[in-house]
């Protein structure tokens, strides 16, 4: 994946919506798409993520994700 054109798009999703990463209930969804069109496709078939798989897919793409109980 190019990391230049790299975008996140979030989504309002109904307040409960379950993530089908983690099974976590959320209001927010994630999606990594080039453009809006490919992100609505994208959670029409269901493939976004919450923050916290969204945050764990972008840690196995080389990001360093910081979590509040990390050293600096
Ligand atoms: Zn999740």
């Amino acid at each position: 994946m190019d990391k230049k054109s790299l975008q996140i798009y979030e989504f309002a999703v109904e307040e409960g919506t379950k993530c089908g990463g983690c099974n976590w209930e959320t209001s927010r969804m994630y999606v990594l798409a080039d453009s809006k069109e490919e992100a609505e496709k994208c959670l029409a078939r269901g493939e976004v993520l919450c923050g916290a798989c969204m945050a764990e897919m972008l840690a196995e793409e080389g990001y360093r994700v910081y979590h509040p109980s990390d050293q600096e």
